[in-house]
């Protein structure tokens, strides 16, 4: 079984209360090889929400508001049914302070990439489950 980020399966869950779809994990959930999860509405989070970024390993709002917790709290949860299902691969959004894999935003709110991981892609791949982007399937 397959984890993967809600948004890429269409549902409305980003910070901006949009999708962002892609028909090769739609396909995969239709098929019963997916599940949907968002770990930032899992953790807590309203949607929408205030875009957030990592910065100096905290995950903070652009006016500064530390919801760290919440981002980690999120990721348990999906780490815990990621063990219930067996999961040994995950597909999540690029880019994301949760879900992104490699390369997320530099905590500036400027658009601004570097190397690094989502707190959610990060904790997937230290339990040794496999992390792709909709880009690389
Ligand atoms: Fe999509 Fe992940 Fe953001 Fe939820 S936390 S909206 S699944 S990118």
């Amino acid at each position: 079984m397959i984890i993967v980020s809600a948004c890429l399966a269409g549902m409305k869950c980003a910070w901006d209360g949009k999708a962002r779809s892609c028909d090769k994990v739609i396909q995969l959930v239709k098929e019963g090889k997916a599940i949907p999860l968002c770990p930032e509405q899992l953790g807590g989070l309203s949607t929408p929400r205030s875009p957030v970024e990592q910065r100096d390993k905290l995950v903070v709002t652009k006016d500064g508001t530390n919801v760290s917790l919440e981002f980690n709290r999120g990721a348990q949860e999906v780490l815990k049914l990621a063990k219930l299902v067996d999961c040994k691969k995950a597909i999540l959004k690029s880019k994301s302070p949760s879900c992104g894999s490699n390369l997320v935003y530099d905590g500036s709110f400027s658009d601004k990439l570097i190397k690094g991981d989502g707190v959610l892609a990060k904790l997937l791949k230290e339990n040794g489950i496999e992390v792709l982007t909709e880009k690389e399937i």
